[in-house]
């Protein structure tokens, strides 16, 4: 295989994928994850997304805590008009939803900012190495509560035990 220059990750990206019309579905061509959705790599281990990178690359950046959702619930479409911003609060009472009944009867939820957490659960938290969006899914909380738990901004007193 003969050398290539690098393409920069638009041209690499778009190449990927089948764009029809502007209200079809446009399917990701490459690698997809165990959830359907649209998978690349940017340099050693950093993978990405499709449908995020497609959104950054037509709407630009997304805010910090945002999810990038589907209308038409097609994981590995990229069309830029199929695809919205929304909150991962949104996306954890969304699911939350489907469990409900499920929940032992102690269990951390946010109806008050002040929430507290038993010690044990926020030490599992610090330690908790997935992303902050599965740890607020399993414990039913914010992804906010989860960032500022492991940011050190509730619960400073773990800090030289637990955080790494
Ligand atoms: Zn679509």
């Amino acid at each position: 295989m003969k050398a290539r220059k690098r393409q920069p990750l638009s041209e690499r990206f778009w190449s990927k994928v089948e764009q029809c019309g502007p209200d079809q579905c446009w399917p990701w061509r490459a690698a997809v994850n165990a959830n359907g959705y649209g998978r690349l790599t940017a340099g050693r281990g950093v993978n990405l997304k499709a449908h995020r990178v497609a959104y950054e690359l037509t709407e630009g950046e997304i805010a910090e805590g945002m999810s990038v959702l589907h209308k038409c619930d097609n994981p590995p479409c990229c069309n830029p008009n199929h695809l919205f911003l929304g909150t991962k609060k949104d996306n954890t009472r969304d699911m939350l939803s489907k469990h409900r009944g499920s929940q032992p009867p102690h269990s951390f939820g946010e109806k008050h900012h002040n929430t507290k957490f038993d010690e044990g659960a926020a030490r599992k938290i610090i330690a908790d190495q997935r992303t902050h969006r599965a740890i607020a899914v399993e414990y039913g909380i914010s992804w906010m509560t989860v960032f500022r738990l492991k940011h050190g901004q509730t619960w400073k007193k773990l800090d030289r035990e637990v955080r790494p």
